[in-house]
């Protein structure tokens, strides 16, 4: 059968099922393979003042904010984006 996608959409691999993970726009449970997973860095402290702080020598602590997307959730957001159908067979690159 011929496939749309190379990985068919999942990076499981020839494994069985995957757990579910929570879409953290829309709720729905999405196999953790399936989901896009969307890392960022988060500081309370707004961005003009960090700068100031960081200047004077205060280390200021952030910590990473992992969230799970659906696929329709993720092309909503701008996360991924509907691809040419050429395309599709290779891997996804990360666009930064
Ligand atoms: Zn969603």
């Amino acid at each position: 059968m011929p496939f749309k996608r190379k990985s068919r959409g999942r990076s499981k691999g020839g494994k069985g099922s995957s757990s579910l993970v929570q879409c953290a726009s829309c709720g729905s449970m999405v196999p953790r393979d399936k989901a896009k997973k969307n890392t960022r860095r988060v500081s309370f402290v707004e961005p003009q003042l960090a700068k100031e702080l960081r200047q004077k020598g205060t280390y200021l602590s952030s910590w990473v904010d992992t969230k799970y997307y659906c696929i329709s959730c993720a092309v909503h957001r701008g996360i991924v984006k509907v691809r040419a159908e050429n395309e599709r067979h290779t891997r996804y690159r990360r666009r930064r």
